[in-house]
């Protein structure tokens, strides 16, 4: 049986460049499909498989859609707020925007259950957050699942957007992310191709 490695973290912050960046090494055939890369939060919403083989191990990557706290599910609503509204007051923008609301969250569900899914059937778990953005209780949030979910000790910390090393800014990120309990984040660039070869070995000393 492969050594099952899942790519978590919240939208945006590289789980997919990641993804292409790890499955892209792989000798073996292709399981997945290439994960779509973009800048538009909560593209991936759902597992994307594929090959990964380093150091003469055989992974097998799971990239995952973002994980978002439920309550930060919301749409822009200039009219103010609906929530608690009676429906029979609501005028018929009203109705669509709480539809659209309803919708979100009910995707978002999937994403989360689809992501639990994930880290519950892997031997490894990669918890990308994005140095650049810094750290906060989103990232908190998803730390405090990781450990209540018993999760933690195979979970690997990563700091993502480092490109040509730690800037002061990235640095307080870091400390941030230090707190979770976690270990210590491996600062990578998955874009740049920066600090994968020494995630791919910290990965196959788990396995
Ligand atoms: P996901 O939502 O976590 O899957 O994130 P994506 O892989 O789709 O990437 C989100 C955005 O971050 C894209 O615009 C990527 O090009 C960018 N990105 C990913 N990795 C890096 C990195 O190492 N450095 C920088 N500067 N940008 C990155
Ligand atoms: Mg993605």
């Amino acid at each position: 049986r492969p050594f099952r490695v899942a790519l978590i973290g919240r939208p945006n912050v590289g789980k997919s460049t990641l993804f292409n960046r790890l499955t892209g090494t792989a000798k073996g055939r292709w399981t997945g499909g290439t994960a779509i890369v973009t800048p538009i939060p909560g593209t991936t919403r759902d597992r994307k498989t594929g090959p990964c083989s380093y150091a003469g191990i055989s992974m097998v990557v799971t990239d995952t859609g973002g994980l978002v706290e439920e309550d930060e599910v919301r749409i822009e609503d200039e009219a103010g707020d609906v929530e608690g509204e009676e429906v029979e007051d609501m005028d018929p923008r009203g109705l669509v925007r709480e539809r659209v609301r309803a919708q979100r969250k009910q995707i978002q569900e999937l994403i989360n259950a689809q992501v639990a899914q994930a880290v519950k059937e892997s031997d490894a778990v990669l918890f990308l957050v994005d140095a650049r953005a810094g750290v906060g209780p989103g990232e908190a949030h998803v730390a405090g699942w990781l450990h209540k979910v018993g999760a933690s000790g195979k979970t690997i910390l990563v700091a993502n957007k480092v490109e040509g090393g730690v800037s002061s800014d990235m640095q307080t990120a870091v400390y941030d992310a230090y707190a979770f309990g976690l270990g210590d984040p491996v600062a990578i660039s998955a874009a740049h191709n920066e600090g994968i070869s020494e995630l791919a070995t910290l990965l196959v000393e788990k396995a």
